[in-house]
C-alpha cells in the first residue's frame, strides 16, 4: 500500500509519472530497449528530450528567447556554477535560509558577495524584506522557497540587475513571470522528478553577453550545455523521462493554475489545523508561509509528546514529517503530487492526537 508521503525531497511523484517510468524501464515504447539502455544519441531518446523541453516551456510559459537545459550535479552544483559563469566583481544575495547561505559561500570563492538582506536574526522564520537593489552588482540571487525553514516569496520581484533564482522547491507549483529572471535553476527532486537532475532556464542574451572573463572547465560552463542540447556528456536519461511524465501529468491536470489552487488548498487546510489544534503551533510568520513546506512544533508545555505524535503518524501510514535535522519539530512537504487524501489523513491524525490527550 502506498503511504501518505510528505518527504521534503526526494518527494512524492504522481502515479502517472511512476507508472509510465516503470513501463519505460521495462521497454521504452516499442523500441525493444529499456530507457536505462537506450542511447542518448538515438532518435528514440532525442524525441523524449525534445518533448520534455517543449512541455516545460509550455507549462511554465517560458518565453522564446530562453534556453532550457537539464544536467547532473544537483542544485548544489549550481551554487558554484552561477558565480563561476556570471560573477565578475560583485553579486547581491538574499539570505533567507540554509540553501541561500550555501549559495553565498560558493559565490565568495569568485568575487564579492553583498548580502542585501537576511532573516537570520530570527532564525529565518520570515522572508526578509527586500531593500533597494544595488545597480552596480552583476546579478541578484534569490531562493524563492526555503525548503528547510518553510518560507516563500510568492511574487516575482522587479530588479535593475539580472535576477537569478533557485526555485528547487517551488518550481511549477504556481505560475511565474519567467521574463523577470535571467536564470532559474533547481533540483528536480521536489516538484518534477527524481534526484540528481537539475533544470536550468536561461535568457539567451544573458548567456551571450554577461559571462565572466575567466577560464571555466568545460562541464561547468553553461554555454557547453546550451550548445550541445544538454548532451555534451551522457545526461541522466531516466530522470529526464520522469520529469517529462510529470510535466505531462501537470498539463493534463490543468496546468500551473491548478497546481497553485491545490497548493493553496493544502497549505491553508494544514495551517488552519495547526492554528486550531491545542497540541501544535506554527513556526513561520504569517505572510511568509510556504505553500510547499509547512513546519510546526509542539505547543509550549506539550514538547514531551513529540515522540507520541510521530508514532501516531507512523501508525496512520504518514511518512516524512520529521523536521529537518537542523531545525527539529515537524515539517509537512506538500508538493504537486500531494493529494487531498494525504492532507486529510495528516489533519485527522492531528485531531485524533489532540482528542487522545484529553
Ligand atoms: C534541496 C534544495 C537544494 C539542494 O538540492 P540538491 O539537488 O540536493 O543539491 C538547493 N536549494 C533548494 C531551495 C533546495 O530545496
Amino acid at each position: 500500500m502506498r503511504k501518505h508521503i510528505f518527504n521534503a525531497g526526494p518527494c512524492k511523484l504522481s502515479d502517472m509519472a511512476l507508472e509510465n517510468t516503470a513501463k519505460a524501464v521495462m521497454e521504452l515504447g516499442t523500441c525493444g530497449q529499456s530507457i536505462l539502455e537506450v542511447s542518448h544519441r538515438s532518435s528514440d531518446f532525442q524525441a523524449i528530450y525534445d518533448e520534455t523541453v517543449a512541455l516545460f516551456k509550455e507549462v511554465l510559459e517560458i518565453p522564446d528567447n530562453y534556453s532550457v537545459m537539464f544536467m547532473g550535479g544537483g542544485a548544489s552544483l549550481q551554487f558554484c556554477m552561477v558565480p563561476y559563469n556570471f560573477l565578475k566583481t560583485k553579486a547581491a544575495y538574499i539570505d533567507s535560509g540554509t540553501w541561500s547561505t550555501k549559495a553565498m559561500a560558493e559565490a565568495e570563492l569568485f568575487g564579492e558577495v553583498v548580502e542585501i538582506c537576511s532573516s537570520k536574526d530570527r532564525d529565518y522564520v520570515y522572508f526578509p524584506e527586500i531593500p533597494e537593489i544595488p545597480a552596480d552588482v552583476d546579478y541578484l540571487h534569490i531562493t524563492t522557497n526555503n525548503t528547510i525553514r518553510g518560507t516563500e516569496i510568492l511574487k516575482d520581484i522587479d530588479s535593475p540587475v539580472p535576477v537569478i533564482a533557485d526555485m528547487s522547491s517551488d518550481i511549477c507549483s504556481r505560475p511565474v513571470d519567467v521574463s523577470k529572471y535571467d536564470l532559474i535553476y533547481g533540483g528536480c527532486q521536489k516538484n518534477l522528478g527524481p534526484a540528481g537532475l537539475v533544470f536550468v532556464i536561461i535568457k539567451n542574451e544573458f548567456l551571450d553577453k554577461v559571462v565572466a572573463d575567466r577560464k571555466i572547465p568545460t562541464m561547468l560552463k553553461y554555454k557547453t550545455h546550451v550548445k550541445n542540447g544538454s548532451m555534451y556528456n551522457t545526461p541522466p536519461c531516466v530522470n529526464i523521462y520522469t520529469v517529462g511524465q510529470t510535466l505531462k501529468w501537470i498539463k493534463e491536470s490543468g496546468g500551473l493554475k491548478e497546481m497553485e489552487r491545490r497548493a493553496i488548498a493544502h497549505s491553508d487546510a494544514l495551517y488552519a489545523e495547526i492554528e486550531r489544534n491545542s497540541m501544535f503551533i506554527p513556526v513561520v510568520d504569517e505572510g511568509s508561509r510556504s505553500r510547499m513546506n509547512i513546519p510546526f512544533i509542539m505547543a509550549p508545555g506539550k514538547e514531551e509528546l513529540a515522540d507520541a505524535f510521530m508514532a501516531a503518524c507512523k501508525k496512520a501510514d504518514i511518512v516524512g514529517i520529521k523536521g529537518h535535522r537542523s531545525v527539529g519539530g515537524f515539517r509537512a512537504s506538500c508538493y504537486n503530487a500531494c493529494t487531498d487524501e494525504d492532507v486529510a489523513a495528516l489533519i485527522q491524525v492531528m485531531k485524533d492526537f489532540e482528542n487522545s490527550q484529553k
